[in-house]
C-alpha cells in the first residue's frame, strides 16, 4: 500500500481534483490519499480566526461569506449530476453553518483549531463526493478517527498506527481510501492540526504507521529544486538525495516539506517522492536512505531567526556552564537551531520567541545577553559537504560581500549554516546558487 497526498494547489480547481482523480486511479497497488485543504482556504481561515480573536465579528463573518462563495463557485464546477451536487451544497452548508455559528459565541483557542480544520473536512469530503459520482469504490476516513498528537504536541505515531490499521482490516476489499493532513486530536481529544503546511507530515506518518511502499508527495512544482524557487533564478529539480538531507533542507526551510515531515518514513525506511500534479511524468525527487553522489546539492533559507550571544568573562569553558544555559532553553521548550562558540561567549539561535522574555532574563541573571532579530539561517546541503575539498571555502568566498553572523559546520556530514541579517538573504542565495552549483 502507497501513500499519495496532494497539497493545497493540487486541488485548488475542480479541473485539478480531476486530474487527482486520474492519478489515484492508475495502477493496482492500494493507496491511502491525503489531502490538503483547497489552496488559499487555509489562510482565510486564519483570518477568520484572527477577525474572531479581535472581537471583529464583522470582519469575520465577510471573511467567512467571501470563503462561502468560494466554494459555491467551486462545487457546480466538480461535479455534473443533480444527485452529487445537492450532496456537495448539503457539506458545503454544514461547514459555512458552523463557521457562522462561532460569531454568535466566544472565541477561545480551541475554537479557533476547529476553525482551521475546516478546509481539509472541505476538500476531502467534496473529493470523495466527486469519486462516488463517478462511481469509483473509495471509503472515507476521518482523519480524527486515527491521527493524535501527545500533550507536547508529538506525534503518537504507535497509536496511530494500532488504529489506523484496525480500521483498514474492517475493509479488506477496499483499495482506495481518502483521508484529511493536517488536522489531528490533541491529549484532550480537541480538534489539533500539525502547523502550517502539516499535511505532509500527516502523509509521512501514516507511511510510517502502515509501513507503506512509498509515500508520495504530490505538489505544483517537479521535485526539491537546488534554490527556492520563489527567491532564485534558475534552479533546478534534484533527482535524489538522502532522508538526511531531505530534513535539513525541510527544516531549514524549504518549504516544499513540512519541516518534521522526514523522520516519520526515514525510521521506516518508506522512499518519499515529490512529484508534480501538473506534469505527473516529470521525474521528481526521490528521497531515500542512502545516495551516492557527493558534494553540495542543495539550498534552504529559514527567515525570522533571533540570535542570541552570550558572554561571560569567568565561564564558557568552566564545566557546566553550557548545561545551565541549555536548561534555561529547555525549560521554555525553545529548540535551538546553530549554536557557536568562542572563549567567552556561546551564540545560539531560536525561531520560536514566545517565551523570550523570559529565556533572557534568566540568562541575565549569570551573563552578559545580546540580541539580534530578523536574522536568517542559510543552510547549504549535500552529501559530505563536510569531507568535499573546499566545500567551506566556497561558500565563505561566495559570502564575502556579506557580514556573515554565525557560521556552523562539522555538526553533520551534510550541512554548512549561516547566518545571516534577513536584508541580505535574497542577494546571498543568488550569490551562492551561481557559485556552488555548476550550470
Ligand atoms: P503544497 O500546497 O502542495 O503543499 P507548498 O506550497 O507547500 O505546496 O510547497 C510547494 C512550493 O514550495 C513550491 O511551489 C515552491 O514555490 C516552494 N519551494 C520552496 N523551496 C523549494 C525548493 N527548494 N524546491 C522546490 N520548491 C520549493
Ligand atoms: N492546509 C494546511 C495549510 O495550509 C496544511 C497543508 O496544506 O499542508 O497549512
Ligand atoms: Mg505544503
Amino acid at each position: 500500500m502507497k501513500i499519495m497526498k496532494f497539497g493545497g494547489t493540487s486541488v485548488g480547481r475542480p479541473e485539478r481534483m480531476h486530474q487527482v482523480k486520474d492519478l489515484i486511479t492508475r495502477g493496482d497497488e492500494s493507496k491511502i490519499v491525503v489531502l490538503s485543504a483547497l489552496s488559499g482556504t487555509t489562510n482565510s481561515l486564519v483570518s477568520i480566526g484572527e477577525a474572531l480573536a479581535a472581537a471583529d465579528k464583522f470582519l469575520a463573518k465577510s471573511r467567512i461569506d467571501e470563503l462561502h462563495a468560494h466554494y459555491n463557485q467551486f462545487y457546480p464546477q466538480l461535479l455534473k449530476s443533480d444527485v452529487a451536487k445537492e450532496k456537495a451544497q448539503e457539506i458545503i452548508k454544514e461547514h459555512f453553518e458552523f463557521l457562522n455559528i462561532l460569531l454568535k459565541i466566544s472565541f477561545n483557542e480551541a475554537i479557533n483549531r476547529d476553525i482551521l480544520a475546516q478546509g481539509e473536512l472541505l476538500s476531502t469530503k467534496l473529493f470523495h463526493t466527486l469519486l462516488e459520482e463517478l462511481e469509483i469504490p473509495a471509503v472515507f476516513l476521518s482523519a480524527f478517527d486515527f491521527m493524535s498528537i501527545d500533550e507536547n504536541a508529538e506525534p503518537e505515531l504507535q497509536k496511530i498506527s494500532d488504529r489506523l490499521k484496525a480500521i483498514l482490516a474492517q475493509h479488506p476489499d477496499d483499495s482506495i481510501f481518502i483521508t484529511q493532513g493536517f488536522i489531528c486530536k490533541n491529549h484532550l481529544n480537541e480538534v489539533d492540526n500539525l502547523k502550517r503546511g502539516g499535511s505532509d507530515y500527516t502523509a509521512s506518518l501514516v507511511a510510517a504507521a502502515i509501513q507503506a511502499t512509498s509515500c508520495e508527495i504530490w505538489t505544483d512544482i517537479d521535485g526539491m529544486h537546488n534554490n527556492d524557487p520563489r527567491i532564485v533564478d534558475k534552479t533546478r529539480p534534484i533527482a535524489e538525495m538522502s532522508f538526511d538531507e531531505a530534513a535539513e533542507l525541510a527544516y531549514f526551510g524549504a518549504k516544499i516539506l513540512h519541516p518534521a515531515s522526514i523522520w516519520p518514513a526515514q525510521q521506516f525506511n518508506v522512499p518519499v517522492k515529490l512529484l508534480n500534479t501538473m506534469k505527473p511524468e516529470a521525474q521528481g525527487t526521490l528521497i531515500k536512505a542512502d545516495v551516492a553522489t557527493v558534494g553540495v546539492k542543495a539550498i534552504a533559507a529559514k527567515d525570522g531567526i533571533t540570535a542570541i550571544k552570550i558572554k561571560s568573562s569567568r565561564m564558557l569553558l568552566a564545566y557546566g556552564f553550557l548545561r545551565k544555559v541549555f536548561e534555561i532553553f529547555e525549560k521554555y521548550k525553545t529548540p535551538i537551531d546553530m549554536i557557536t562558540t568562542s572563549e567567552v561567549a556561546v551564540s545560539v539561535t531560536i525561531d520560536d520567541l514566545s517565551h523570550l522574555e523570559h529565556i533572557l532574563e534568566e540568562l541575565g541573571t549569570f551573563c552578559s545577553v545580546e540580541v539580534d532579530r530578523d536574522q536568517t539561517i542559510i543552510c547549504i546541503v549535500g552529501n559530505m559537504v563536510s569531507e568535499s575539498k573546499g566545500a567551506i571555502q566556497s561558500v565563505i568566498d561566495s559570502l564575502i560581500e556579506y557580514p556573515v553572523r554565525m557560521v556552523s559546520f562539522g555538526g553533520s556530514r551534510h550541512n554548512v549554516s549561516v547566518l545571516v541579517d534577513s536584508k541580505f538573504k535574497k542577494e546571498a542565495l543568488q550569490s551562492l546558487n551561481q557559485d556552488l552549483f555548476s550550470w
